[in-house]
């Protein structure tokens, strides 16, 4: 395959795409978005060539497993993936792009979130910086986002629902059958594991090149990853937000929802005992945290849902009374997920473990 012909600015893939999710919206022709937000649009197909250029197979290196990352001219909450012969393409909704934006605008603008200096989870950004932390927490979002569908590509879930579930695309936000319900939501925990995983690296590398080569960075971006607390802070924040776009609070253990994605409480539940579990590690690692890690990332968590419910109006449902039954759910999945990886196994690809 030439290089040119599989580039996210080659005609052809961009016809593939628009081809494949015509009937949802299409591709989004950024020239028709309003100016001021266009910069915006490039800032992030950047991010997606980035993130492409890394997601190499690595035992055919000369392979993408994810060639193409665009937009869909869409204004509700959805993320699409899908594969194109060998090629995986993820299609991110313009609604969803734009509802994180919003809401992390507003959570730092008019909320004041993560800037009370009562609080043990204060960031102390100075106001001008702010523009800079909330568009930070939106990119991280995003990523998580891009990630979790890379993802779905490259451990086989895609390729594995197309051969042997003819399902051509596979959305996130959406109500598939009663039957599936088990087996999707075992296949987006694996997901979001695996793409906890990535986030949580690259923020350390983020963290670490901010240390070493500050000349790298804007002053804003260098005081937003100036302590190793303020990063930890960030990311748990901007990927609870990203879960609750996709929320689904129908917990009920013996019937599974038909939605998607596991119960909001058990992927908020899953996500915090992996951060807190690498935030250990790292300290015995020799990383300087000298922050109380349970507290701190507890905290952070309720603040998401509580700006979260504030900005759209939702009730807080006390996601930490019923751990229980939310780590019996997680079990479950846990089985599934055990269970279907032999017949799932050759549609998997290796992806390289590269950030940049
Ligand atoms: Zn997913």
């Amino acid at each position: 395959m030439s290089a040119n012909k599989y580039s996210m600015d080659s005609e052809y893939l961009q016809d593939v795409f628009n081809k494949k999710i015509e009937s949802h919206g299409g591709r989004l022709d950024i020239r028709n978005e309003p100016n001021e937000v266009q910069l915006l649009y490039s800032k992030f197909y950047d991010l997606f060539k980035s993130r492409i250029a890394s997601v190499v197979d690595k035992d055919n290196p000369s392979q993408h497993i994810v060639s193409y990352i665009d937009f869909i001219d869409n204004r509700k909450l959805n993320a699409v993936a899908f594969l194109h012969k060998n090629t995986g393409m993820i299609g991110i909704y313009k609604g969803l792009h734009k509802k994180l934006f919003e809401i992390f605008k507003s959570a730092i603008q008019e909320k004041n979130s993560l800037n009370n200096s009562e609080s043990p989870i204060n960031l102390d950004i100075p106001k001008e910086y702010q523009k800079t932390l909330y568009i930070t927490l939106w990119e991280i979002a995003i990523d998580f986002i891009v990630n979790h569908e890379i993802i779905h590509i490259s451990n086989g879930h895609i390729g594995w629902l197309k051969n042997i579930k003819g399902l051509e695309l596979y959305f996130e936000n959406k109500v598939y059958s009663k039957d599936m319900a088990l087996t999707l939501q075992s296949l987006e925990m694996d997901a979001d594991l695996n793409s906890i995983g990535k986030s949580i690296k690259k923020a350390e590398f983020i963290y670490n090149d901010c240390q070493k080569h500050p000349e790298k960075f804007p002053k804003q971006v260098r005081e937003i990853y100036s302590s190793f607390k303020k990063t930890a802070i960030c990311q748990i924040f901007a990927i609870f937000i990203a879960f609750h776009i996709f929320e689904d609070f129908t917990v009920n253990v013996k019937n599974f929802s038909m939605r998607t994605h596991p119960p909001l409480q058990v992927r908020q539940l899953i996500f915090l005992k992996l951060f807190i579990g690498y935030l250990k590690s790292a300290k015995e690692e020799g990383m300087n945290i000298d922050f109380d890690i349970f507290n701190i990332t507890t905290e952070v968590a309720k603040e998401a849902q509580r700006v979260y419910d504030l900005i759209t109006g939702k009730g807080f449902l006390g996601w930490d009374i019923h751990k229980k039954i939310y780590q019996n759910h997680v079990d479950i999945l846990d089985k599934h997920l055990n269970d279907l990886r032999d017949e799932i196994k050759p549609y998997t690809k290796n992806w390289r473990d590269k950030l940049y």
